[in-house]
């Protein structure tokens, strides 16, 4: 990716064009900014009423190794992005043949298998969690007993908490496995987690790197439910070596576009790795209203090969994920009272039902300070139903 796609059209009047792989609500906020920034976009999902699909410039609505949606992707498009890690990376890898696609396959592969993720952050030197990769039987008797209590989670295709069971017994375990049908899977020990946070950075093809802050997140159920974002959300020691060990992984991968790194942070202190997502994140969602430039204008940058600057958080901020659980089969949530408080910024993604823990929108809230803005932040909780943080 040597030369930049600068966005408009060109001396041939051609309007210079981006392409996204899957139509989800993080497609649905790249296209956004990549058509703010003055480009065309395509984006490649099966679903006719996909998030993404329903604002772009173009939809190409086929599966995702169909040759001939990914064909008519490469004709139309300057550079391709992904928007969710468990694209096949064989439909990027042939992509790549023709386009610049960034994340490359080979990083989002990796992203895409706990077991190799793992491995990854190891080689990075960044510590992880006890684990241990259950691919055979031999593997699960051999696994040891510090080990429990665990959670068994599947090497692949697991989100938002699915794929996991949590056991306590050798006898569990061994159930557990069965009920998720002998599929490789990675044993990790059960922590004691203080909190969670992770870091977002955007890497160039020509290796220059910028970070956001690090985000405080507090997950209900195994899905995102609040980022926090300022200073002193995080103890600085621990936020400085959680932006170092993203670095490393990214520089490790020779990764191109933006990467989500999550860690635990243990109760003594400790920051462990926990997992990577090669592509914006829900937890980066406040750098929409909180920062001079978000998450998906950084991957429009890294995608079309402009220059990186580092961002600016310029607002305190607090992130309230908005699942279907808020709402019910008569009514819609109270957005006229939660947009009454200042600072609001809602964010809705244009799906037409609500399930539970399905992802609906997001809410920002900003301020002028940490304490007026969880002020506000817990007043729209209390309105939208959500417990209290
Ligand atoms: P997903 O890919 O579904 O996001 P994660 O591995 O991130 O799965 O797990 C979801 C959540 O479950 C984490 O954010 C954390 O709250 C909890 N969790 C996962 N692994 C552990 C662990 N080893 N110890 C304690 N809590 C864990
Ligand atoms: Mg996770």
């Amino acid at each position: 990716m040597s030369r930049a796609i600068l966005p408009g059209s060109n001396v041939h009047g051609q309007m210079a064009t981006l392409g996204v792989m899957g139509g989800g609500q993080l497609g649905r906020m790249f296209v956004h900014a990549a058509q703010t920034m003055g480009y065309f976009t395509v984006v490649l999902d099966p679903d006719a009423a996909s998030p993404a699909g329903l604002v772009s410039h173009h939809h190409i609505q086929t599966d995702y190794l169909d040759e001939q949606g990914l064909a008519q992707l490469v004709q139309r498009c300057a550079a391709i992005t992904t928007e969710f890690e468990n694209v096949p990376a064989p439909a990027l890898l042939r992509l790549g043949a023709h386009r610049p696609v960034a994340p490359a396959s080979q990083a989002v592969a990796i992203a895409q298998d706990r077991a190799a993720e793992k491995a990854h952050f190891v080689r990075c030197g960044v510590p992880v969690a006890p684990h241990a990769v259950i691919e055979t039987a031999e593997q699960l008797n051999g696994v040891t007993a510090d080990l429990l209590p665990g959670i068994l989670k599947t090497s692949r295709m697991g989100y938002d908490g699915k794929g996991q069971i949590r056991v306590n017994t050798r006898e569990a375990l061994g159930a557990a496995w069965a009920e998720l049908k002998g599929v490789p899977c990675v044993l990790e020990k059960m922590l004691s987690l203080q909190a969670e946070c992770s870091v977002i950075v955007a890497r160039g093809a020509d290796g220059q790197m910028v970070n956001f802050p690090v985000q405080l997140n507090l997950h209900r159920e195994g899905i995102l439910a609040v980022t926090s974002v300022y200073e002193g959300a995080v103890p600085a020691e621990v936020a400085a070596q959680a932006v170092a060990a993203t670095r490393a992984i990214a520089e490790g991968l020779h990764y191109v576009g933006v990467l989500c790194v999550e860690f635990f942070m243990l109760e003594g202190g400790q920051l462990v790795v926990n997992e990577m997502a090669p592509r914006p994140h829900n937890s980066g969602h406040y750098t929409l209203n909180a920062c001079d430039q978000s998450q998906f204008e950084l991957q429009v940058r890294t995608l079309a090969g402009l220059p990186l600057t580092q961002p600016r958080q310029h607002s305190p901020s607090i992130m309230l994920n908005l699942l279907g659980d808020l709402w019910t089969a008569d009514a819609s949530p109270a957005w006229d009272k939660v947009l009454a408080l200042p600072g609001t910024h809602l964010h809705l993604y244009g799906k037409l039902s609500a399930r539970p823990g399905r992802k609906m929108g997001h809410l920002n809230i900003t301020g002028d300070t940490p304490e007026a803005v969880r002020a506000t932040a817990l007043l729209a909780a209390a309105l939208l139903g959500m417990a209290a943080f």
